[in-house]
């Protein structure tokens, strides 16, 4: 079976002062600053980037993400962010395409590919997110759901540019809501959007590809979910607000 490194990601989403990140962060760098077994990123909101972005200047294992940007590289777009602003305080991933964007801010297939070019430009690796609604599972669409979602959004790319990207499968239904997917459920899906990908791009790309899951990963759960096969991380909301929590997610992402 190929080896791909795991990748672990904290979603803070709205939450979060400057005050409450160093003191998270503060912990973070005790517990995980040095472990190396799996790669870890974490996404502040976009107000604690660069207080973040300070205290982990000399932290190797940890990198820092954001958790959206603007497709154009500047101009009258009143309350954006652009990829070169983010490149500029040492963020290394932005995540794009999260379902909270499509489904409260209109983001489409076509905006996320545009996205992750621009991400790219500024040599932002992409964590793109695709997943289907708890509707759309019943009426046993899910296949359609993410082969949409695949081809309108992360095909196009050459070899260099896909090699960047992580893609985080997650499924609506289970965001926020302690619904969890089970390791099976989970695998079906990430082996399926493998298979896609194999299908765009060849089997020595789709090999590489990390493909993460997420929705309600808690320390219980991760390692069940992470010793499948085709699961190379985790997108982590809720419980990436809790320094234990996040760590024991890492720790057992790696866990057998
Ligand atoms: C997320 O928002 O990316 C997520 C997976 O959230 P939670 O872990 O809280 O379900």
């Amino acid at each position: 079976m190929p080896y791909r490194k795991k990748i672990i990601a904290g979603n803070w989403k709205m939450n979060k002062t400057n005050n409450e990140a160093k003191v998270i962060v503060h912990d973070l760098i005790l517990e995980i600053g040095k472990f190396d077994d799996a790669d870890i990123v974490i996404c502040p909101p976009f107000t604690a980037l660069s207080i973040v972005s300070e205290m982990l200047l000399d932290i190797q294992n940890i990198k820092l993400g954001a958790q959206n940007l603007h497709q154009a590289s500047h101009g009258a777009y009143t309350g954006e962010v652009s990829a070169a602003m983010l490149r500029e305080l040492f963020v290394r991933h932005v995540i794009i395409g999260h379902s909270e964007r499509r489904q409260y801010f209109g983001e489409t297939d076509k905006l996320v590919a545009e996205k992750i070019k621009a991400a790219l430009g500024a040599a932002l690796k992409p964590i793109v997110c695709i997943g289907e609604t708890l509707q759309q599972r019943e009426a046993n669409q899910w296949k359609k759901v993410i082969e949409t979602q695949i081809r309108g959004g992360i095909s196009g790319l050459d070899e260099k540019e896909i090699s960047e990207v992580v893609v985080a499968y997650e499924p609506v239904w289970a965001i926020g809501t302690g619904k969890v997917a089970t390791g099976e459920q989970a695998q079906e899906v990430h082996a399926f959007a493998r298979g896609i990908f194999k299908d765009i791009y060849g089997q020595a790309v789709s090999d590489k590809l990390r493909i993460q899951y997420g929705g309600s990963v808690k320390p219980e759960n991760a390692q069940e979910l992470l010793n499948q096969p085709d699961i190379d991380g985790a997108l982590v909301g809720g419980a990436s607000l809790d320094a234990r929590s996040f760590t024991a997610i890492v720790k057992n992402s790696c866990a057998k």
